[in-house]
């Protein structure tokens, strides 16, 4: 097998028990780099279109990168892959932490699970054996209770990745967690594995990377590392973590807030990286290999929480269970994400879900008699709170609200769909692109719904952050629809799709350029790797996972914001009286489509492009019964 890969595949079967492995297809790895590519690859082989994601027929795969587990910088991370119960389309989340490395370590460069166990079960991976274990013990305990019991269990340090109630649960967008506190968020793998009834994955090892290279590997991760330690961003991200951008977004106008009824938000001195600093902050975390702590670790000092620890709140979190709920409290912020990671649940999806039942509340859509009698009024940051372990355990409006925005403003209909913030089912996150135009493309572009981690296009947006890893990434008026700026979100995308399946952090897109990451992929496979490659490789794993989408049905009428975000102004900031229109949308995603090669009538990847980008398989699927 190549150098950086383990070579090795686990195939699980949950039903029948049976466990078996596989060699590692070289070139499945070379055209995808691993991760989520590589899991996107599997998924298309061993799914058909129109399963159930909580069915049996699903997949749930977990990949590492080609570069997880090496010492070059944040190579952390792993994806999980399934069609998504949130969605129905591409399921898709990343984690850091230290549970990627420890999965190739222990032997494995992914894991595949078919079927369903007819009991909770957990699979223990040991220096190279696995085995599947009985878990009805497990079952119901919370993130870090699952963590402790399975360390004292095995008997040596092992390191986990589990569900909490949520993911048992089934709530939709459930995560998986590892390291207790790191999460794999969004998409709702978390409802997926709690559907097989798969409780953890435990593993351990010191199996070793072998790279081709290993001192020019070591020449370019040292390089890497002495610009990063120069850099704006580690100082400010070690200062003051994600949510040090949160008074940049807010003084542009694009902070949710009140489920995106305004832009601006009052209490955004009680909230930002600043308060967080004075109220909870403990240290810095960083994921395996990182040179950057941006994670917060974090105390309660003060109130009915004091005491309680844990890590969080990051940007998105901060506004979600907070802004976006109308609560500037930091500490119930703080405890409300504390919950999230006990009970595997996305902090995005879960606080955008509370604001807009709020919103539904103060309509009257919802009122005390389908709440249970709960006033669900904005700037209740107890209720927030309370909330969170409602939904992970279904009790009361938490069986509601734990199906996610689409689902609740389909039952509750009465104009709900109006101001319901998603893209495809998946929550937004914190930017409002009727600040920032080309946002609204990148939302409706992403391959996994309402999504900003796909090009990451609100980084040059909202913060005039540059990133190294494509050749312009300039925004010049964000206030403006300009459709060429298309060309910036695709470099994006695709750059971040290569970081992203070769295990690393997309954050380095800041701070590496596409060669040095040619260079890497280069010392550490042995490859002939060159930048042509790079940018075919994200390119094709951008269009493997429309590609996956448009199989299960997915047209270019599905990329379409929230009308909200079409039809009402923003009521204050700089971005007053704005709106995305639909027209400017459109015209964008017409030049969007036509960048890529993929088709503007439809939204599908053309037979032409799919060849060039050795996707031939999947024009018989895309193409044959395709009538319009
Ligand atoms: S930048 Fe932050 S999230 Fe990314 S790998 Fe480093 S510590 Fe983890």
């Amino acid at each position: 097998m190549s150098n950086a890969f383990i070579g090795q595949i686990l195939h699980v079967n949950l039903t029948s028990g049976a466990i078996s492995t596989e060699n590692l297809n070289p070139q499945w790895a070379r055209q995808t780099l691993g991760g989520a590519g590589l899991a996107t690859r599997y998924l298309l082989e061993l799914t058909s279109p129109g399963i159930d994601p909580l069915g049996a027929e699903n997949v749930l795969i977990f990949m590492t990168g080609a570069l997880t587990g090496t010492p070059s910088a944040s190579a952390s991370r792993y994806s999980v892959v399934a069609k998504s119960p949130q969605t129905g389309y591409w399921g898709q989340s990343n984690s850091g932490g230290y549970f990627g490395p420890a999965l190739k370590w222990s032997g494995f460069d992914g894991v595949i699970f078919e079927g369903v166990s007819p009991e909770p079960v957990y699979l223990l991976i040991l220096d190279g054996k696995a085995e599947l274990r009985k878990a009805s013990h497990l079952w119901g305990l919370t993130v870090p209770e699952c963590d402790d019991r399975l360390q004292s269990e095995v008997g040596r340090p092992v390191t986990v990745a589990c569900i909490g109630p949520g993911g048992e649960n089934l709530v939709r967008y459930a995560a998986i967690m590892n390291n207790k506190n790191r999460a794999a968020g969004r998409t709702g793998m978390g409802a997926v594995m709690g559907s097989k009834r798969l409780k953890a994955i435990a593993c351990g090892g010191n199996r070793h990377i072998s790279l081709h290279n290993a001192e020019a590997f070591m020449r370019v991760t040292q390089r890497q590392r002495e610009f990063m330690d120069e850099s704006i961003l580690k100082i400010g991200f070690d200062a003051f973590g994600t949510n040090m951008i949160a008074d940049m977004v807010n003084v542009r106008g694009g902070y949710p807030t009140n489920n995106w009824q305004s832009g601006t938000f009052e209490g955004i001195e009680n909230v930002n990286a600043q308060a967080m600093t004075d109220q909870v902050l403990v240290e810095g975390v960083r994921c395996f290999a990182c040179p950057v702590a941006c994670g917060r670790g974090t105390e309660i000092r003060s109130g009915k929480w004091k005491g309680a620890h844990g890590e969080g709140p990051e940007y998105e979190t901060a506004d979600t269970l907070g802004a976006m709920c109308g609560v500037d409290d930091l500490n119930a912020i703080t405890m409300a994400n504390y919950r999230c990671n006990e009970f595997g649940l996305d902090t995005i999806s879960t606080g955008a879900a509370i604001a807009f039942a709020m919103e539904c509340y103060q309509k009257g859509i919802l009122n005390h008699d389908n709440t249970g009698g709960i006033a669900l009024e904005f700037g209740d940051a107890d209720l927030v709170v309370d909330l969170v372990e409602k939904i992970a355990k279904r009790e009361g409006i938490g069986d509601l609200l734990a199906e996610g925005t689409l689902r609740i403003a389909e039952r509750l209909g009465s104009g709900s769909e109006h101001f319901a913030m998603h893209v495809k089912g998946l929550e937004l996150p914190a930017y409002d692109p009727r600040a920032a135009k080309i946002t609204g493309l990148g939302y409706v572009t992403a391959s996994r719904g309402g999504d900003h981690m796909n090009g990451y296009i609100q980084g040059p947006t909202f913060i005039d952050m540059p990133f190294l890893i494509v050749e312009d990434s300039t925004i010049r008026n964000p206030f403006v629809v300009d459709p060429q700026e298309a060309r910036i979100l695709i470099d994006m995308e695709n750059a971040l799709n290569v970081l992203d399946a070769l295990g690393g952090c997309k954050f380095m897109g800041v701070l590496v350029s596409a060669d040095e990451i040619v260079d890497l992929v280069q010392a550490a496979t042995g490859w002939d790797f060159s930048l042509d490659e790079f940018h075919k490789c994200g390119d094709r794993l951008q269009t493997m996972a429309r590609a996956y989408n448009a199989r299960e049905g997915m047209r270019r009428e599905q990329d379409i914001l929230p009308e909200r975000l079409m039809s009402d102004p923003l009521p204050d900031g700089p971005g007053e009286g704005m709106v995305l229109d639909r027209a400017s949308l459109e015209r964008m995603k017409d030049t969007y489509y036509e960048m890529r090669g993929w088709d503007v009538v439809s939204g599908l990847p053309t037979p032409t492009k799919l060849h060039e980008l050795d996707l031939d398989y999947l024009i018989p699927q895309l193409w044959d019964n395709y009538s319009g």
